[in-house]
């Protein structure tokens, strides 16, 4: 199956739900067993079949395999955000005494985490430059466990060159954990391109519509069961509701994710051309830095991409951003609605320094009309220019 026609099949079994083509919504936390040894043969295999609510209900294991399908993984679990499978993930794989490289152009987050829990378990990590590619093989060390990629990375949507990390990676026995959310397994297949655990923000574009929050920890099958244990122990399993949400969200997603591509590179270019835009920062452009390793491993973009404005004052962008009618400044992204906002990549660094000479801005491409979109921006510059 392609993934537009595997988006409408997996995790889906209308003959084992009386015919409904969505899944039911189960609200539990007990499950019941008729005797003492289906009891108890249940906590065994605890996924196999429903044992206890936290473990997940039909909808979350149908959202799991679908996800699962999409990623060409082992296995999947959902957990309750993005921010939740990152540290899903990394609590399940580190141990005290190890040490891990992460991406300096991360999502800020995941440095915190990294800065912050991890370095309070005696974890340890060092940030490396995002162009580093093969060469991360000099900064691993005997206990480097994971190494911790993530591309196009978050506000300066800088490529990395995934296989070649890694290939350095796997050579010293690391892991290679990566936050896959921007281009979606529609657009980046993880573990063609050597990953061994890809997780995602479904927040974003699985959910698409700005009303659930749930994240995904897909592996391969040796790291599953760290994985699933550490997700039960930390306790947090999404809701019915959200689990649904999501699965729902999955089914349009490649639709959507066309066209957020699609208005996401035409304001790229527009953007590009405009005398009060420095740098716009899209992969999918030609001139752009990670424009070739893009091409090579990516079979598409998302609606997400930054722009470098002129030497302008904090002022005269509130000025712009302020007045706009249909980019709203909201945190987040992968709706169906258009955002805008300021952001300061320059406090997210520390292997590398981020000083382009203006403001950074971050848009998300919304699915409204394009020509809309322009003559909204076009309006912001005026502002921007004092008119
Ligand atoms: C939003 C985001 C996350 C976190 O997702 P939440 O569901 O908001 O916790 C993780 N990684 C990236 C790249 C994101 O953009």
């Amino acid at each position: 199956m392609k993934p537009d026609t595997l988006l409408i099949h997996a995790g889906r079994d209308p003959a084992a739900q009386a015919g409904c083509v969505n899944p039911p919504v189960h609200h539990a936390s007990t499950i019941v067993h008729p005797t003492v040894k289906a009891l108890l043969d249940s906590a065994r295999n605890p996924f196999d079949g429903v044992t206890y609510g936290s473990f997940g209900v039909p909808v979350t294991f149908a959202l799991e395999d679908a996800v699962n399908a999409l990623e060409g993984g082992f296995r999947t679990v959902a957990v309750r955000s993005g921010k939740g499978a990152i540290a899903t993930a990394l609590l399940g794989l580190l141990e005290a005494g190890d040490h891990t490289l992460v991406a300096d152009n991360v999502y800020g987050p995941t440095r915190a985490f990294a800065t912050g829990m991890l370095a309070k378990f005696g974890i340890t990590t060092t940030f490396y430059d995002p162009a580093i590619g093969g060469d991360v093989a000099a900064l691993m060390r005997p206990e480097t466990r994971v190494v911790f990629v993530e591309s196009p990375g978050s506000l300066t949507f800088e490529v990395l060159d995934v296989p070649a990390i890694a290939a350095a990676a796997h050579a010293r026995g690391a892991t290679v954990v990566m936050d896959n959310t921007w281009a979606t397994p529609l657009h980046f297949r993880p573990f063609e391109h050597g990953v061994d655990v890809s997780l995602q923000a479904g927040t974003k574009y699985i959910g698409g519509h700005s009303d659930v929050m749930i994240g995904f920890v897909t592996t391969t099958e040796p790291l599953h069961e760290r994985v699933r244990c550490a997700a039960t122990t930390l306790g947090g399993c999404p809701g019915p509701d959200d689990c649904y949400l999501a699965l729902r969200g999955l089914r349009t997603m490649a639709v959507r994710l066309a066209r957020h591509q699609a208005t996401g590179i035409a304001l790229a270019q527009w953007l590009a051309r405009r005398p009060e835009v420095a740098r716009v920062l899209h992969p999918a452009l030609p001139g752009d830095p990670g424009h070739a390793l893009w091409r090579r491993d990516f079979t598409g973009a998302s609606g997400l991409f930054g722009l470098v404005l002129g030497p302008h004052g904090n002022d005269a962008v509130a000025a712009m951003l302020d007045g706009m009618r249909h980019f709203a400044l909201g945190y987040s992204w992968g709706g169906y609605e258009s955002l805008l906002i300021p952001v300061f990549p320059e406090k997210n660094r520390s292997a590398t320094t981020w000083a382009p000479g203006g403001p950074t801005l971050r848009v998300h491409a919304g699915l409204e009309d394009v020509e809309d979109l322009i003559a909204d921006l076009r309006d912001g510059f005026r502002r921007l220019g004092g008119g």
